[in-house]
């Protein structure tokens, strides 16, 4: 039996590998940060972890997981309604909460979590999902697992929202769904027109922030805050993963109501371990630091103004971004892929997209920036960018 299946699945991963899309998993050797260690001994500068605040080898947070595994030991070996909750899981939930401006919180073992779990419990046949078409995989399957009806609009535009909306008024309850951040542009969804749609036609708000939090907004509390509607949307779904020290860990947080209720019947959260009380301690202290200073988002808006500026100036297109995503258009995936990888030879770690992942003709290479690269190090990117983009014809 075996060797037909194993026949199948060869044939699919030669299909793959010739269609040229084929994974390989570069290994790095030292800690994440701005600058890494490849398990060929080459050191690079990093310019694609969603590390956008420089969290993921801060001493701070360390010291704090540090600390709490003395005092918390290792795992729960529980879920949270067993005996899975400490001290340090309730003051995170608090935390973030705190953070958002919202009411309450629950913590998953991740986004895609948060996301797998939200809609079915809330939802059912009667109702409807209006999603954002570049939404996350994760929403996409949290939406597949909820009986609602399913409506999807063209990436943040507003007509097209408004014609799904009056399309769902058949049904009893609505709500939007949207990325904060879209990963391949950059570009936030345009929550206050949502809202607004929203209103009109009666409808709920829901925000993945995993990119836009630590990241939009002044303060970095995401797209609430950049359209001045902290606690006004019903629920926010986001990641430790990313800019809050990139362990592990994913939330939703808003409407009292709406998390009473996925602590009661949300599949994720009652049917898997909750996370080590390490993480939940280094994340205490993570929004500890961020309502103290803001120095780090600061630094971050800063970085991705002097790249971006930088870069458009040597000639590149860059797509419009409010973020600190950076997508530099090539256009051709051949061409993404052979800049990417003499970007690499000269120590700039980027990675090159090309459809399916991005639109055909749209090929580029998303740069990621982060609160812990230096001007030097920026510099040398840019660089780089501008030889290779000689050597390449591109400018
Ligand atoms: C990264 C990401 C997720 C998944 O977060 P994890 O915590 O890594 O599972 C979900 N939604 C969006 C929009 C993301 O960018």
């Amino acid at each position: 039996m075996y060797s037909d299946f194993q026949n199948h699945l060869l044939g699919q991963l030669n299909e793959i590998r010739e269609a040229g899309l084929y994974k390989n998993e570069r290994i790095i050797v030292s800690a994440q940060g701005p600058e890494i260690t490849l398990n060929t001994g080459q050191k690079v500068l990093n310019f694609c972890a969603n590390n956008y605040l420089g969290l993921s080898n801060s001493p701070e947070l360390i010291e704090a997981a540090r600390s709490a595994l003395k005092t918390h030991g290792y795992g729960m070996s529980s879920v949270r309604f067993i005996c899975g909750t400490t001290d340090l899981h309730k003051g995170l939930e608090k935390a973030i909460a705190g953070f958002f401006g919202t009411e309450d919180t629950i913590l998953y073992a991740a986004c895609f979590d948060a996301n797998g779990g939200v809609f079915e419990p809330l939802l059912s046949e009667e109702d409807a999902i209006i999603s954002d078409a570049l939404n996350h995989a994760s929403i996409i399957d949290g939406v597949r697992l909820c009986k609602a009806q399913r409506y999807r609009y063209r990436n943040a535009d507003m007509e097209d929202l408004e014609e799904q909306l009056k399309l769902a008024q058949a049904q009893r309850f609505r709500i939007i769904v949207t990325d904060g951040v879209f990963s391949m542009d950059g570009n936030v969804a345009p929550l206050d027109r949502i809202m607004e749609l929203a209103e009109r036609y009666n409808a709920m708000v829901m925000v993945d922030e995993s990119h836009s939090a630590g990241v939009v907004g002044q303060t970095g509390r995401g797209v609430t805050e950049l359209f001045n509607l902290r606690g006004k949307v019903e629920i926010i779904t986001g990641t430790l993963g990313k800019s809050f020290g990139g362990a592990i860990g994913g939330f939703t947080t808003g409407k009292q109501e709406i998390i009473d209720m996925l602590r009661q019947r949300s599949r994720p959260y009652l049917f898997s371990n909750s996370i080590p009380p390490l993480v939940a301690a280094a994340g205490i202290r993570m929004f500890e630091m961020m309502s103290s200073t803001n120095t780090l988002q600061e630094r971050l808006h800063e970085n991705s103004e002097y790249f971006i500026g930088q870069m458009s100036r040597a000639g590149f297109t860059i797509k419009p971004t409010r973020s600190a995503i950076c997508a530099v258009m090539l256009y051709d995936a051949k061409l993404s892929q052979e800049f990417a990888s003499r970007l690499l030879e000269k120590g700039i770690y980027v990675i090159g997209f090309y459809y399916p992942v991005v639109p055909k003709g749209e090929a580029r290479i998303r740069v990621q920036l982060s609160a812990s690269h230096t001007r030097s190090h920026l510099d040398r990117a840019v660089e780089a960018f501008i030889s290779t983009g000689k050597e390449l014809g591109v400018i």
